[in-house]
């Protein structure tokens, strides 16, 4: 029987701390930072958005700069090439549908309301949509990055192979509207300092007792693959090879 949400951000919280939330209330400037954010350390798209931040003296302005100056002021965010033309892209969109850069709107909308708007703009899925919503807007959605993803499929909260469209959904449904930031924060930061996608530390976990995907477990116990089946189950083997071998 795996973990209830609530009893794993409950031992998470012991061994992190409780999350505290404070909104925003800028949900362009939370989108523009999310997209900065793909696929890239906090440290470095969080310069990337102080430097776009700095060249540019409005939206407009960036959304009207040749993309080639947009790629070169946040070259030291990583994959510039393709982040300056979706910003531009996301930012133009916003104009063209509501005459400015204000979308303050959407924390009035109802909820699918806000959702299908954002989901509309370019390039924009699932976990901006709530990173958006959640961060800035304090409203009930559940982002899932691949730290979340990963920790909630080796917990056996969701299937393997469940999508991120579908992660987002089952992880809603599984936790309290109420929860989602404390839910997202605590899976991310266990994600990063022990459940790691080659070698979780499960010797350190709080929820090591109860986890199908322990590498601590002989194989032949464990229920359930984990997300980066390879590695981990590489990483099982090896631990079940030097039990073996002492
Ligand atoms: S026991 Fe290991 S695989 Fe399971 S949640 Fe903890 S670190 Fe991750």
């Amino acid at each position: 029987m795996p973990l209830s949400a609530g009893e794993i951000m409950d031992r998470l919280a012991v061994v992190y701390g409780e999350p505290h939330h404070q909104p925003s209330f800028d949900p362009l400037a939370e989108l523009i930072l999310t997209v900065l954010s793909q696929n890239t350390a906090d440290t470095n798209s969080g310069r990337a958005f102080v430097q776009l931040m700095r060249r540019y003296p409005s939206w407009a302005a960036i959304a009207d700069a040749p993309v080639e100056d947009v790629i070169g002021t946040i070259q030291g965010g990583g994959l510039a090439q393709q982040k300056a033309p979706r910003i531009q892209a996301i930012l133009r969109a916003v104009r063209a549908r509501e005459g400015d850069f204000d979308i303050g709107f959407l924390a009035d909308l109802p909820l699918e309301d806000a959702r299908a708007w954002l989901r509309a703009l370019p390039g924009v899925g699932p976990k901006t949509t709530a990173c958006v919503l959640l961060f800035a807007l304090a409203r009930p959605a559940m982002p899932v990055d691949t730290h979340v993803e990963r920790v909630a499929k080796r917990l056996g909260l969701i299937p393997q192979k469940s999508t991120p469209e579908q992660a987002h959904q089952l992880l809603e449904a599984l936790v309290k509207p109420e929860d989602y930031y404390r839910f997202h924060m605590l899976l991310i930061k266990h994600g990063r300092r022990l459940c790691a996608a080659r070698r979780p530390l499960c010797e350190r976990c709080p929820l090591e007792p109860d986890c199908p995907s322990s590498i601590l477990r002989p194989a032949a116990q464990s229920n359930d693959e984990p997300s980066s089946a390879g590695s981990v189950s590489k990483a099982r083997t090896s631990a079940a090879a030097k039990r073996r071998s002492r």
